[in-house]
């Protein structure tokens, strides 16, 4: 497996950005727009229950989100110090194709599926 060029390190550079500025937007959609709308949407169908659903669902979603973002951000920050793409595992370049699809990821395919029992990534 090749070391990335400086074209696809910016490439992937890009596409982080790009998903960084997704992640903020949604989030901060969570946080102004849906409080907003699951309290406005109180009808006569919905009670309690689902609401406390709603919410929860907003929540984990947000974290969700939020702990994305922190990959990014992590992803972002290593590119900077030169050491994006590296399997943090082996020390192998993680690959391309891989980081294309998934420019978060800090583990080589090998090392990921080894690590797949303990850690959901
Ligand atoms: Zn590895």
């Amino acid at each position: 497996m090749d070391y990335l060029t400086p074209e696809q390190i910016e490439e992937l550079k890009n596409l982080l950005l790009q998903r960084r500025e997704e992640v903020i937007q949604r989030i901060q959609h969570f946080v102004e727009g849906d409080t907003l709308k699951v309290s406005s949407d109180v009808g006569d169908e919905v009670d309690i229950a689902d609401l406390e659903m709603e919410r929860e669902k907003l929540l984990r979603l947000r974290e969700r989100e939020t702990r994305y973002l922190r990959k990014v951000e992590y992803a972002l920050r290593k590119i900077e110090e030169g050491t994006y793409g590296i399997c943090e595992s082996c020390g192998e370049p993680i690959g391309y194709e891989r980081l294309k699809a998934r420019p978060v990821a800090i583990y080589c395919i090998r090392c990921k599926e080894m690590l797949e029992a303990q850690e959901e990534d």
